[in-house]
């Protein structure tokens, strides 16, 4: 038998590959980290055969924005605003964090998404205080086994709004250090403030260092009242817009700057779950289409929603659906819906990687690409019979039905466990990372509030905009 070779035989599998389509039934032939075949039968094959009956086998899916270092405190923003997540996360326990609850936090949070079948994640990390910070979220991702773009985002001293402090210069040495080589499976981006959180003075030198150093740049803009400060339109005429960006959340921006995101080639991710959870505005997503571009979908922050993509991508497609219709504005029934359940998988898959500039590796059951995918129980009671498998995976699908979960052709979950003893190790480093944060909370001054259980408020921020 061929040992570096994978049947995965008899399976419904949905490519989200245009020219391959979906199969009813059908095989996929994994050869080391590749796809090396798709077909409805792929006949006898010198091949370890891994039986699909009864699943549906699809790309993983892709996350192009998370602050996975925050996942110990989930939970604890659930009832919070943007300004509160602001005082009291991300200017309140973050410089709490040592690099060792860090790297708890990006194992927890890689493996959180794994188990989910998120197989790319762009770990959007904003809390890398010291070079010892950046060094264990890097190991995080590495030991968690994804596929991931650490995207350097520097620490918390740089969010004093507006900040005219440069972007730490340590994210050269990261480069050298970690990613000398774009080959690997965790690669590199910065995670810049853009003109909302920096001046623009900043933001221009900013995107130069990612420009110099060949890394893609990604930057929140659009969130609540912060984005309607024009904050595109601003880097438009200064002549920063790129294809080489990606502008997260993207609610409250303006057409024009749409368009001009569009344009410029750029990326987007929107977050709904977290975007109408914190008051940022509705999803951009139809406003974002009707501008020509498609956007890439994201989870943001495990602090107040899950860590899944079904959900995200249920909401994203109720939500559009639901404005879209909207009575009080004009709509009457429609012979069709505006935007398919195909449409917010691909956001998930193929966007996602093109969001990423991973299309070349990922994104869709595509012969030459890497074999990253997942199996999800389409024998489950969620799934049974299995009638219309995107639109059933849109709207039913869950992380429980995750079977199996495969990077660059590596099996990291089967049977619906993760594999080997991470999964224990990195709840024992989180938990002990939640105590020692609040501990070390509760002698802080301005953090002595600070508890789990649901009922801590913090103090909003309130900046010039708001
Ligand atoms: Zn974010």
């Amino acid at each position: 038998m061929a040992d570096d070779r994978i049947l995965i035989r008899n399976g419904t599998v949905v490519t989200m590959d245009p020219g391959i389509g979906d199969l009813a039934t059908g095989d996929v032939l994994v050869r080391g980290a590749v796809v090396e075949a798709v077909g409805p039968d792929l006949g006898p094959v010198d091949a370890e055969v891994l039986d699909a009956t009864g699943m549906i086998v699809m790309p993983g899916l892709i996350d192009t924005h998370r602050h996975t270092w925050q996942a110990p405190l989930r939970g604890i923003a659930a009832d919070w605003t943007l300004g509160q997540y602001m005082t009291g996360l991300h200017l309140g326990l973050s410089g709490l964090f040592r690099p060792e609850d860090t790297y708890a936090g990006n194992l927890l949070g890689a493996l959180e998404a794994l188990d989910s079948g998120i197989t790319t994640l762009l770990d959007w990390s904003h809390n890398v205080n010291t070079p010892e910070h950046s060094d264990a979220a890097v190991a995080g991702l590495i030991d968690a086994g994804i596929r991931a773009v650490f995207a350097h985002g520097g620490g918390a001293d740089m969010y004093q709004v507006p900040s005219t402090v440069p972007h730490d210069e340590d994210v050269r040495r990261v480069r050298a250090q970690h990613f000398a080589a774009d080959d690997g499976l965790v690669t590199m981006a910065m995670a810049l403030r853009g003109p909302q959180f920096a001046t623009l003075e900043i933001t221009e030198h900013d995107l130069r260092l990612a420009r110099e150093l060949g890394l893609a740049a990604t930057m929140h803009v659009g969130d609540g009242e912060w984005g309607r400060s024009r904050p595109v339109a601003r880097m438009r005429e200064r002549g920063l817009l790129g294809p080489d960006v990606t502008y997260v959340h993207c609610n409250t921006l303006a057409d024009d700057e749409l368009a001009a995101i569009a344009d410029s080639g750029g990326g987007v991710s929107i977050s709904p779950d977290i975007e109408m959870q914190m008051g940022h505005g509705w999803p951009a997503t139809g406003r974002l289409l009707r501008a020509g571009v498609r956007p890439s979908l994201s989870v943001d922050t495990c602090v107040s929603n899950g860590g899944h993509l079904f959900g995200t991508m249920r909401l994203a497609l109720a939500t559009q659906r639901a404005i879209d219709d909207n009575r009080e504005r004009g709509a009457t029934d429609r012979a069709a819906v505006t935007l398919a359940s195909r449409d917010v998988l691909s956001f998930a898959t193929v966007d996602g990687a093109r969001t990423l500039g991973l299309d070349h590796k990922v994104g869709g059951l595509t012969p030459g690409k890497q074999a990253d995918l997942l199996l999800l129980r389409a024998d489950s009671l969620a799934l049974t019979p299995l009638n219309n498998p995107v639109g059933q995976i849109v709207y039913a699908a869950h992380p429980g039905l995750v079977d199996t979960v495969m990077v660059a052709g590596a099996i990291v979950k089967s049977g619906g466990r993760l594999r080997g003893d991470v999964e224990r190790r990195a709840r024992d480093l989180a938990t002990a990372t939640r105590d020692a944060l609040f501990a070390r909370a509760r002698a802080t001054a301005a953090l002595a509030d600070a508890a789990p259980g649901g009922g801590w408020q913090p103090e909003p921020l309130v900046t010039e905009q708001s």
